[in-house]
This record gives structure tokens, sequence and C-alpha cells, in this order.
């Protein structure tokens, strides 16, 4: 067994990485290409960043490519994830225009690979358009929607639909997103990877070093948010949340670290309404990191209290499973994937306001011991239900099943 497989059984057990093993054999061999547009920054590349090299190691012979535009392609791209989740939203012309434009220029770069792969796995809407531009492809093609499209804008939806219905499936991370497509649809939430330097085990004196160096007091008590700087995540009701719990919590820090992805224009200007916000307030930390400040977010996530993920929308929320795998209770938005993974006083608390996020801000404060017990569930919930090597099985599994043609038996012989 690889060294990489071998790290895993050590977390996983032996037999996930066996059956890891069983379903990769028949697939040994063949091109799969994974699409997105960005290797930094958010969800997606934080997944891929570690799937891809894992598809390798199984001898599936996999590589990674993205879609880069122009402002106006980002900025169309940005208001499709705006609208598909759940903003009004009309998309001038010469936005849409650009979006095509920028999919006809990739598939000029990348026809060659994505018509020779066996299984195309297209991530989001940026480059959902790339299917139609390669009209010799062999291969399997899968589109796989990452954000909550529960109630998509449907005018939005409508023109991005258009470009979907030739895949041969597609792939949501819970039922409540599925939407109706001419092809199978499959349910596959995302995952983290234990072993990342995100969630690895850290020394303490890296923590106190992480603590230090941003002006923390560990003996002060300290709650934590990690988002992209995105309405979505309600950079401000963190905030207002966070005013609102010290009332009752003299001490209490906070802090919102986050960066912008390449592929968000609108980062910079949340950014600026949180600092607003919080007006030079000493005990509210906003951090801009770099998009490879890994074990800082690690370090961070270690040093808090309670991890807050306040999202008004959120496809199925990482940083959630990344908070609960280092034993946090997380203080959620009731919504989307962030509903997978919070299960209501279990694993920490759903909230719909800033005054519910603070009276369960100031309730696991005063009782360390059930905010440990819960942080102890989230931990196994995460073991159990949203580690990378699930996820593997389940993409591998639906590989060979959309490649059987969809009948109820795969042989594994
Ligand atoms: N992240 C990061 N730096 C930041 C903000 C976020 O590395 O400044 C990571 C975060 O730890 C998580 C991912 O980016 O792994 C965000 O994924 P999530 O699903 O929470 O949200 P998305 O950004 O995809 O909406």
């Amino acid at each position: 067994m690889s060294n990489l497989l071998e790290s895993y059984a050590e977390v996983t057990g032996n037999a996930i990485v066996d059956q890891l093993r069983q379903l990769a054999t028949p697939l040994r061999g063949m091109k799969v290409v994974h699409v997105n547009s960005t290797r930094v920054g958010g969800g997606v590349a934080e997944i891929l960043d570690k799937l891809v090299p894992l598809m390798c190691e199984l001898g599936i012979d996999t590589s990674w490519e993205i879609i880069t535009g122009e402002s106006d392609f980002y900025q169309c791209t940005k208001s499709f994830h705006n609208g598909l989740q759940g903003h009004r939203i009309a998309i001038p012309e010469h936005l849409l225009r650009a979006y095509e434009e920028t999919n006809v220029r990739t598939a000029e770069q990348l026809r060659p690979v994505l018509e020779e792969a066996d299984v195309v796995f297209i991530h989001d809407p940026q480059p959902a358009p790339l299917l139609d531009l390669c009209p010799d492809r062999k291969g399997t093609w899968i589109w796989r929607c990452h954000i909550d499209v529960s109630h998509p804008d449907r005018h939005i939806w409508r023109y991005l639909r258009h470009f979907l219905t030739n895949y041969d499936a597609s792939v949501f991370s819970l039922a409540g997103f599925a939407q109706a497509l001419p092809h199978p649809e499959y349910l596959i939430p995302p995952s983290i990877d234990p072993l990342s330097a995100k969630n690895m085990e850290l020394s303490q004196d890296e923590i106190e070093a992480v603590q230090k160096h941003f002006g923390l007091d560990p003996q002060r008590p300290m709650i934590l948010q990690v988002s992209r700087f995105d309405r979505f995540k309600d950079p401000l009701g963190v905030i207002q949340a966070f005013r609102l719990a010290r009332e009752f919590t003299p001490g209490l820090q906070l802090v919102l670290a986050g960066g912008t992805a390449s592929d968000d224009p609108e980062g910079e200007a949340v950014y600026r309404e949180a600092e607003n916000a919080a007006n030079h307030d000493a005990d509210i930390h906003l951090l801009l990191l770099p998009p490879d400040a890994h074990r800082t977010i690690n370090a961070l996530q270690r040093s808090a209290d309670i991890v807050l993920q306040k999202s008004l929308r959120e496809g199925f929320g990482l940083t959630v499973t990344e908070a609960m795998w280092k034993g946090r209770p997380v203080i959620g938005g009731d919504t989307g994937g962030i509903r997978l993974q919070v299960i209501n006083y279990h694993t920490g608390f759903l909230v719909n306001t800033p005054e519910g996020a603070a009276l369960r801000i100031r309730y696991l404060l005063q009782r360390p011991g059930r905010a440990t017990q819960m942080g102890e569930k989230a931990r196994q919930f995460v073991r159990e239900n949203f580690l990378l090597t699930r996820q593997l099985r389940e993409y591998l599994t639906m590989i060979l099943a959309v490649r059987n043609g969809g009948t109820d038996r795969i042989d594994l012989s």
C-alpha cells in the first residue's frame, strides 16, 4: 500500500481504504479530469487539492484544470452564484457574452484533454458550457454543483440549465438542492482531509504562537468565524451576535478570519463593510489571511471556544466540518449544508438571527462541560460522515454506476 493510503488507513481504519482500492480497480488507468474556476480560495479548491492526488494514488490518471477569465467573467459568475442562492438578479447581456466567450476560449485550450478523458467533472456553473463545446467527447461528463440551488432565481436557472441538459449525471450536496434535470442525479456531500495542514493535529506551542501573533489573549474566551468575505456568510450578523453576547461575557474576543478568492470580485467590499461594523473595537480581530494560511486557520479553530458559521445560505460549509473535526461545537446558520452537520443540541446549535446566536454563545460559554461534550460528538460525526475517504468512495461508486448505464448491479470482479 502507498504511504498516502497507509496514512488514511491510520485515521479511518484499513477496511475503508481496502474498499477504495477495490472500487478503483476497474477504473485503473482511466483519465479523469476535474474543472473548476480557482486553485485557491473556497471549498471546491480545498477539496480538489486533496481529492486529485488521492485518486492518482489509486491508479486513476486524474488531472485538474481551471477556467480563468477577465473581470466581466467573474462578475457574471458571481451573479450566477448570488442568483442561484436566491437573490433576484438581472445579469446584463454583455456579462453573459463574457461568460460564454471565456468558455469558448477555455474549450479551445482544453479540448484535446477534455475530449479524450474517460470522465470529466465540471464543478459549479463557471465551466458548465464546456460540454457543448467539446462535440467529440468520448467520456462521461458529470456536473458537480456545490452551491445551494434550492430556491434559484428562475431566469438564471433557466439560462444555465440549457448548458446542463447534455450531461450524463449531476451531483448535489443534499436532496433539497436537486433540480429537475434530464439525467440521473446523485447526492454526495463534500468532505475534509484529516491529514491536510488545515486539519492535522498541531502542537500546543504552535497554537500559542498563532494566538500571540494575532494579539489574542488565551486567558479570555474567544469565538471564531472563518469565511471568505461574502455577504452570504453574514459577517455583520456575527459582529452583532458578538456584541450582544459580550454584554454577558465581559472579555469575550471575536476573530473573523477570511480571505478573498480569485474568482470572487465582491470580497474587498464585504471586508470593508465588516471593518466599518467592527469600528476599531479592540476585541474584534478581522484577519485578512493569504490563501495558503492553512496551519494558521487550523490553530485559530483549535484556539476557539466556539466556532460560528452564521451563513444565510450555504452549499455545505467546510469550515463547519473543520471546526467539528477539532472538537469544537458549532453555532451555524439554519440553512443548506450546515443542517447536515450541525445536529441541533448535539453537535452544536442552529440559529436564524444574531440574537439567537448570542443566546447560544452565552449558553455554551457558561457550560464548558456541555460544550466539550458537543465537541466530542461533533468530531465523531465528522469521522463517520465527512472525511475525504467517504466522498471518494461515493465518487468512485457513482462513476461505476454512470458508466454501467445506471443498472443497479456493479460488478467489481
Ligand atoms: N478558507 C481559507 N481561508 C480563508 C477563508 C476560507 O483557507 O480565508 C477555507 C476554509 O478553511 C474552508 C474553505 O476555504 O476549507 C471554505 O469552504 P466553505 O465550504 O466553508 O465555503 P465556500 O468558500 O466554499 O463558500
